[in-house]
């Protein structure tokens, strides 16, 4: 597949990306492509296709047909450093097929505190099982972080910011020093993506992304990619195939259409995001706000250093400690569904308590969370719609 695409500006990249001419034909965007079967010419061709494994060559349906190969193509253009990437079913399957590629039993996996919660049920379980001894990190803490390190240590799994909490780490020094010790670093670069963090230019190996969330952007997708540089690339592929992980072509022809609005749709939500962090800062019942975007909070200045964009994904801790105080604040909300997931065009909000399950980097008892997904709604709506859900809350 070609390599990324370093000459233009995020936008223009996102609607040149994976329109190749032979795969779309003389139409705007790649047709869905629905198959099982690629038919051969003759038993010469047969043969011949058993020998070649290379992307975008037709062989059977579990390898993809121009409709997925041209979404891998759009996105391997969308991290710079990248020479391909691969496609899964979901974004879960994403991080467990990644981790499953670099590590083999004996090695010792250090994953961040902050991490998704599949991924440390992924490395408390099956990989566990496989004899992968997974060791949690505190992302802020960069000496506990290098003084983890053991010859045993082949990977380091990253994400930043960090889910629920939104910790955001210094990427660059992590990778560094995973490199330094020959680690492969992979990092969950969901909330980001390439665009708003270049994370193999940021020296990662492998960079992960939920496509259900940004890229689908519409709620009506599920699906994951992993993106590197050759070698690591050519790992991740032979396991995926291995494994037999495919995408079905209705829903790469839905993630390749997300992508197209992704930079406006990053753009709105973190700008309406960031005056909405503002505006809970001022509020009495808002005990902190865990906004990167917003100046002031932690993790901004590294945001500032090493992001080119965000995205209206963030969390606010209450002043109340009380769980029904909370329950009624977000159920009063009119605008915003209670539901996982995030990054679609609609507002979401969901609690959180994340005390039970880090072990590394505590999380205060009984502080209470709320992490909010703002939508492409009108900010101002929105603001409003938290007032009165504010006012509901201390109205007991
Ligand atoms: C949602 C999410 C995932 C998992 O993606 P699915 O497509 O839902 O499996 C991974 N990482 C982060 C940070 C997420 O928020």
């Amino acid at each position: 597949m070609s390599g990324s695409d370093d000459a233009h500006g995020p936008a223009t990249r996102a609607i040149a990306a994976g329109r190749r001419a032979e795969w779309t034909g003389p139409v705007v965007n790649p047709p869905v492509w629905r198959a099982s079967t690629h038919l051969y010419a003759d038993c010469a061709a047969l043969d011949a296709g058993k020998h070649g494994n290379a992307d975008g060559q037709f062989f059977y349906g579990r390898r993809g047909a121009p409709t997925q190969w041209a979404l891998a193509d759009a996105l391997t253009a969308l991290e710079p450093g990248a020479d391909g990437t691969v496609l899964y079913p979901s974004g879960c399957a994403a991080l467990s097929g990644a981790l499953l590629a670099v590590l083999s039993p004996g090695d010792v996996l250090l994953v961040t505190d902050n991490a998704y919660e599949p991924t440390r049920a992924m490395a408390t379980g099956i990989l566990k099982r496989m004899g992968v001894e997974a060791r949690f990190f505190d992302p802020l803490d960069l000496d506990a972080y290098r003084a983890a390190f053991c010859e045993r240590t082949r990977a380091v799994m990253l994400e930043s910011p960090g889910s629920l909490t939104m910790e955001v780490c210094d990427v660059p020094a992590l990778a560094a020093i995973a490199r330094e010790h020959g680690a492969v670093s992979l990092i969950d670069n969901t909330w980001a993506t390439g665009l708003g963090f270049p994370a193999l230019a940021h020296g990662c190996d492998v960079a992960i992304m939920s496509l259900t969330k940004h890229v689908g952007g519409h709620s009506d997708l599920m699906m994951g990619s992993a993106s590197a540089k050759g070698p690591t690339y050519q790992r991740l592929r032979k396991t995926a195939q291995d494994l037999g992980h495919v995408v079905s072509p209705d829903d790469a022809a839905l993630a390749l259409r997300g992508l197209r609005t992704m930079p406006l749709r990053l753009e709105r939500g973190a700008a309406s995001a960031l005056g909405i962090a503002q505006w809970l800062a001022a509020r009495p019942e808002i005990a902190e706000v865990l906004c990167p975007l917003l100046p002031g909070a932690a993790g901004h200045d590294l945001w500032r250093r090493d992001f080119a964009g965000g995205c209206g994904l963030f969390s606010v801790t209450l002043a109340s400690r009380d769980t029904a105080a909370r329950a009624r604040f977000i159920d009063a909300l009119d605008l915003f569904g209670i539901g996982y997931s995030w990054g679609g065009f609609e507002s979401l909000v969901i609690p959180f308590d994340p005390a039970s399950i880090r072990t590394a980097r505590r999380w205060p008892a009984g502080r209470l969370g709320v992490r909010f997904s703002i939508g492409l709604e009108d900010p101002a709506d929105l603001i409003a719609d938290l007032e009165q859900a504010l006012a509901r809350m201390g109205a007991a």
